[in-house]
Formats: structure tokens, C-alpha cells, sequence
């Protein structure tokens, strides 16, 4: 309790009105500069403001990293235009913030903008739950939602004086990569990228240009290949249910229960599969949306085949179920813990994790304890645990091989830990080498 107190007190001096944020004062000479406030060399808690000679500024993202208590980016300083790549809550949980203070206008496509509500809701409901004060208000979020102005993906809008425009990244739908055009020179700004085709939305496509900004998830790390991975997904999944089990698929809101969903429709349609959580609202948004995934015709047809889940009777059903996939896709909460808590008495069942565990969460602790806390008591699970990698970033080769498409002068390597960012650094012997900001540092690049 102490502990969590102490870095609470942290968490509010951050965000005291008028301190500083180590934002350099003087004017930018040539080229641009960055400057991380957050991502830099972690994953996620992305925030990064450019600027150039001509006074244009802006903010690429500003998320929060939802561990407990949340981590935020530093202090932005005053701040009109921000680029908001996707809607992960990493990315965008503390825009709020930015529109409640400055009245910032947030530029994304219409699908981030329809999501983000959702995000927003559900991050301050977290943190009124687990007790853990948010920067922002409900004002602010209402602040928020009017302050979008949306473009479509390969349409050039104008910043002071720069041109951007979007293009598709891959990772989720509605996700993008920015392009800038300063006076100077062509930036590239990855946000969080696949360069391969998913189950909902095709891959990013190199740009040339002069500097190129790298998100390094996975650097070092090399996939299996997907297909691969999603034929042993749905070999376990017949199994299960053919030994009279129910399958439980804990799953991300945002872009994983939908993969989940599509992988199923096609590889087994005659499985009795339930959707329930906050994935079903956000899907609402993607078939309204269809331009940003897909064969969208396809979503719809999953759409209608799974059995969604809105009411407690539903949920009751859904026991009966062969698959239930759901959220949270960590098991820190949502419908997976209480489906958790009624499946565990049948050894029949099985859970199939289908993401990324982080430390802490309740998913890691199942892997390596064989318990998890529900609703209070940490409990001993005596099922199958089995988890697959179905990541939306791309892979190490894949990372570099991008990098060499776009044929940029600079490289800057950020949304990464130091062995990932090394990794894809060393391959680059040629000068100059990729930089590796580190949170609150600053880069000049010409
Ligand atoms: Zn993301």
C-alpha cells in the first residue's frame, strides 16, 4: 500500500501545471528536431514532438503504459496539433490530457477517432476501480471527442508548414504510418507496424524517405511463420473440443479477438464460437468503418456467425460453447476471468492464450504459477495452458528489410527495449548509424 501510495504521489508531481518538460527553448537552426517524452526506449507510453526552423510543431502520440499504477510520458509542453497513430491505448490514453490543457486538435483516421471513445471510457473506469488517478477528467474526454479532425489514408493535409499524410501500417485497422513533407526534407513516422497481411488488414508498404522513425517491438525476435502458427492454434482448439472441452481465448479488444474470429470462420465454421467483451463494441466501429479492413464483406459474414454476447443469460450460454473468446486478453479482468472461474472445475477445457504476456499480468502468472487471482483469491487452474504467438508488429527481418525499402538517410530506432534496438542498429554499419533516443533526449537530424 505504501509502495503503491509513493508512486502515485510521482505519478501527480509529473503532471503539476508549469513544470518543465526539458523541452529545449531555442528555435530549431535546420532540419528537424525530436524529442521523446515518452517510447523512446520502452514499448509503448509513446509521446515524441518534431519541430522545425519554420515553428511548426507537433506531438506524434500520447499514450499511457497500463501497468499498475500506469506509467505516463513526460509533461508535453504547449502543444495545437497532435497525430494520433492508433487507437491502442498506449498511443492515445493520455490525449485527453492534451485537449483538456492546450486544446490540442488530435488528426487520426475516422476509425481511430469512432474507437477512441471506447479506449478512453474504459481506461477511466480502470482507474477509478483499481484506485489509480488519472490526468485527466471525464471533461476532458469530452473535451477529446470534439476534438478530432480525421483524414483518409493517402490524403495530404497541411500542419503550419508541413504536409502529411497517412498510409496504412498494418497493425490493426485504421492504424497508420505518418508521412511529413517539412520545407526540408521527407519523415517517416512507422507508428506501430506489420509488413505482413493479417487476418484483418493487409501490411504497411515502404515510403522513401530521408528519415525514417522505426518502431522496434520485436527487434532480435524473428516470428513463426503465421500460417504455421494459426494452423497449431486451430489443431488445438478441434482437439479440445473434440475431447468434449470448452476453449477459452482470452484476447486483446483492439485487433486480436477479431484475427481470433476470422482465423476460426475459415479454418472451422462449424464450431459454436460465443464473442463477448469490450472486442464486440469495437468491432461495431470496424463494420461501420469498412474502408479501413480488410475484405470487409468477410467481417460481416464473422460477424454473424459468432454468437455475441450481451446479457448475463448470453453469458450463461456461452458455457455450452465450443469457443469463447474474449477479453481481457491478459486476464487482468473483463468476461475472461469469469468464464476462468466456471470452466476451471472440468479438465475437459482449456485455455489458449493468444498474445503477449506482460510481467505482472494476470496471464504471466498462470504461465508460470498455475494460478491467477480471481476476483480476489489467487486460485490454482488445473487446465491446459497453451499460448501462441499471433503478434500484429513485424519480425526482426522484416523490420530491416523495411528499412532498406525506404532508403532513408537517418534511422531512428524507438518503441523498443535496448536488445531489440541493437539488434536491428547492427545491422546497419554504414553512416551515420541508427539513433536510439532515450526518453527526454533530443535529436537534431538534418
Ligand atoms: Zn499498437
Amino acid at each position: 500500500m505504501n509502495d503503491e501510495h509513493h508512486s502515485l504521489r510521482t505519478v501527480m508531481v509529473l503532471y503539476t501545471p508549469g513544470r518543465t518538460s526539458g523541452y529545449p527553448e531555442e528555435p530549431v537552426e535546420s532540419g528537424i528536431r525530436l524529442h521523446f517524452l515518452g517510447g523512446g526506449d520502452e514499448v509503448g507510453n509513446v509521446g515524441c514532438l518534431l519541430e522545425d526552423r519554420t515553428g511548426t510543431r507537433v506531438l506524434i502520440d500520447y499514450g499511457l503504459a497500463p501497468t499498475r499504477p500506469p506509467r505516463y510520458p513526460k509533461e508535453c509542453p504547449p502543444i495545437e496539433h497532435t497525430i494520433i497513430t492508433h487507437s491502442h491505448i498506449d498511443h492515445i490514453g493520455m490525449a485527453p490530457w492534451l485537449v483538456g490543457q492546450y486544446g490540442a486538435a488530435l488528426h487520426g483516421t475516422t476509425l481511430t477517432a469512432a474507437v477512441s471513445e471506447i479506449m478512453w471510457r474504459d481506461t477511466y473506469k480502470v482507474s477509478s476501480i483499481e484506485g489509480y488517478p488519472l490526468p485527466w477528467d471525464k471533461r476532458d474526454l469530452d473535451a477529446a471527442l470534439n476534438a478530432w479532425q480525421t483524414h483518409d489514408v493517402g490524403e495530404w493535409f497541411e500542419i503550419g508548414e508541413w504536409k502529411c499524410r497517412f498510409h496504412r501500417a498494418g497493425h490493426i485497422p485504421g492504424a497508420i504510418m505518418i508521412e511529413i513533407e517539412t520545407p526540408e526534407l521527407r519523415l517517416l513516422w512507422s507508428g506501430d507496424i506489420d509488413i505482413r497481411d493479417g487476418p484483418n488488414v493487409r501490411g504497411a508498404e515502404p515510403i522513401n524517405c530521408d528519415i525514417l522513425c522505426l518502431e522496434a517491438t520485436y527487434g532480435g525476435r524473428e516470428h513463426p511463420v503465421r500460417a504455421t502458427e494459426e494452423a497449431r492454434f486451430v489443431s488445438r482448439v478441434k482437439e479440445v473440443v473434440s475431447r468434449g472441452g470448452v476453449v477459452l481465448v482470452p484476447a486483446f479488444a483492439s485487433g486480436r479477438c477479431q484475427d481470433v474470429l476470422r482465423i476460426l470462420h475459415r479454418a472451422a465454421p462449424h464450431l459454436n464460437v460465443h464473442f463477448d467483451g469490450m472486442g464486440t463494441r469495437l468491432t461495431r466501429h470496424w463494420l461501420s468503418h469498412p474502408e479501413h479492413t480488410d475484405e470487409p464483406e468477410h467481417l460481416k459474414q464473422v460477424w454473424n456467425w459468432a454468437r455475441i454476447v450481451s446479457s448475463k443469460s448470453d453469458r450463461k450460454k456461452a458455457l455450452d460453447a465450443d469457443v469463447i473468446v474474449t477479453t481481457s486478453g491478459m486476464l487482468d479482468g473483463g468476461p475472461a476471468i469469469w468464464y476462468l472461474n466456471r470452466l476451471r472445475h472440468d479438465s475437459a477445457n482449456a485455455i489458449l492464450l493468444t498474445g503477449y504476456q506482460a510481467e505482472g499480468s494476470g496471464g504471466h502468472r498462470l504461465l508460470e504459477k498455475g494460478s491467477l487471482r480471481i476476483f480476489g483469491n489467487e486460485t490454482a487452474i488445473d487446465l491446459e495452458v497453451t499460448q501462441f504467438q499471433l503478434s500484429n508488429h513485424a519480425g526482426h527481418s522484416d523490420l530491416v528489410s523495411f528499412v532498406r525499402a525506404c532508403e532513408p538517410r537517418h534511422v531512428v530506432l524507438f518503441h523498443g527495449d535496448d536488445d531489440a534496438r541493437s539488434a536491428i542498429a547492427a545491422e546497419f554499419t554504414e553512416s551515420p548509424a541508427p539513433s536510439l533516443p532515450l526518453n527526454g533526449e533530443t535529436l537534431n537530424l538534418s
